[in-house]
């Protein structure tokens, strides 16, 4: 009988089986996909944006943000940074504390993989789960898979969220939570692109591939919900996309709106007055912030445009208001097909934060992304695969 079996060579799963493994366990993973890590592979446009160096939890949305702080507080982005820089891997800070492979995501994989090998971990692609029983008389499990039984003293279920079916997500992790009796709270798509209809819709195909600076943040019954995100937002054929866009749409729910600030670092209404005299357009002025034709789409509802100099006090007001406030209501989102993660999941009530097994269920762990634990755009994402990898694979 295996001491661990991991369900899912992911980030979090391999950091789980070669923790268990450093710690003279043995080791099995399972993972249905041909390679492992595939994931990794493609993140952070192929550099694999792996930590962020002020990761703590404020940065994850859980519906008990408590849960976090244990695993997150035992491992940090020092600890996976030294694990990185053992293995000569270059790497450097993007922005906002975003660490980036200067190669490829690929060195982050093969340092697992080399890691999970030295520590004994026995690997084991392209197999299915058909079947988990928990043997009540041992505490141990049983599995069925298209490659033979397995018995193990522990399992660690490590499958991810939804987000990105092509790559192979599945709700495994929900299904076990709910066959044990744990319960599963419900699932949306984050980090992901919005998408308008109507007008809304027209106006942002017409400025496709257009990017600017704002402040973003979502409204509810005219109520701030989640962070405020200073960062890009980007118009798509389909809606609206960009860091500060995917920043957002974690925190949102139909039928909220985004409001966006289109002066981040500074007052509109200052900015105008100041640039009052130059006798220009609003739209001309407009345009030494912002790409001409966005300067000429936001200001065709204002008509007729007149030179700034000629609006009253109260005319500007009303501009620099909502130049800072611009709301909009999208349709939905662009769904798992294109989401970083998956907001939501097993309910971190059912697991023990120091160890991420399950209540109920002795022996059962739940660690990453299928976890109620969803990190904002920047490498959080990856360390509490890590974290919570870690704190599992010390208890297991
Ligand atoms: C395009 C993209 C880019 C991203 N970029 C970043 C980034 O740069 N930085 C960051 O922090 N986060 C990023 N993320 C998010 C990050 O990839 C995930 O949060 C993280 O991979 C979650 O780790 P995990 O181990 O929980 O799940 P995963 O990495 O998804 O691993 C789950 C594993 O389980 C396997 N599996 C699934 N179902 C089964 C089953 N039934 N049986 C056996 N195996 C199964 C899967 O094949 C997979 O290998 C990105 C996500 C996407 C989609």
């Amino acid at each position: 009988m295996t001491d661990v079996t991991v369900i899912g060579a992911g980030a979090a799963g391999l950091m789980s089986a070669l923790v268990a493994g450093q710690r003279g366990r043995s080791v099995l993973v399972l993972e249905r996909a041909e390679r492992i890590g595939n994931k990794i592979l493609i993140s952070g446009g192929g550099r694999c944006n792996f930590t962020n160096l002020h990761a703590g939890p404020e940065n994850y949305l859980s519906s008990n943000p408590d849960f976090c702080k244990s695993a997150l507080a035992r491992y940090r982005p020092e600890d996976f940074i030294a694990m990185v820089e053992r293995h000569g891997i270059a790497y450097h800070e993007k922005k906002l504390g975003q660490l980036f492979c200067d190669h490829s995501s690929r060195d982050i994989v093969e340092m697992l993989q080399r890691e999970c090998a030295d520590a004994g971990v026995r690997i084991q692609t392209g197999t299915e789960i058909k079947a988990v029983r928990h043997v009540e008389t041992d505490g141990s499990f049983e599995l069925e898979t298209s490659r033979g039984p397995v018995t193990t003293k522990r399992l660690v279920i490590a499958t991810g969220g939804l987000s990105l079916p092509k790559l192979g997500a599945t709700d495994f992790a929900y299904r076990i939570a709910r066959q044990f009796g744990l319960n599963v709270l419900p699932v949306r798509a984050g980090l992901v692109p919005f998408t308008f209809g109507g007008k809304d819709l027209e106006f942002c195909r017409a400025l496709s591939g257009i990017s600017a600076p704002c402040s973003a943040q979502v409204i509810e019954e005219e109520r701030p919900r989640g962070a405020e995100f200073a960062e890009q937002f980007l118009f798509t054929h389909r809606g609206l996309s960009g860091p500060a866009m995917l920043q957002v749409s974690s925190f949102w729910q139909a039928p909220a709106a985004v409001r966006l600030n289109l002066f981040p670092d500074g007052d509109a209404r200052a900015w105008l007055e100041e640039n009052r005299q130059s006798g220009q357009r609003l739209d001309t002025l407009l345009a030494r912030r912002f790409p001409q034709r966005f300067a000429d789409a936001w200001t065709a509802s204002l008509a007729p445009l007149r030179a700034a100099r000629d609006y009253s006090a109260v005319a500007l007001d009303d501009i620099a208001r909502q130049l800072e406030n611009w709301t909009l209501h999208p349709a939905g989102t662009e769904g798992y097909a294109t989401a970083e993660v998956t907001v939501g999941g097993i309910d971190t009530r059912e697991l023990r934060s120091k160890t991420l097994e399950a209540n109920k269920v002795p022996g059962l762990h739940f660690v990453g992304e299928a976890v109620d634990v969803t990190g904002w755009l920047g490498g959080y994402n990856f360390q509490w695969a890590w974290a919570s990898g870690h704190a599992c694979g010390q208890a297991v």
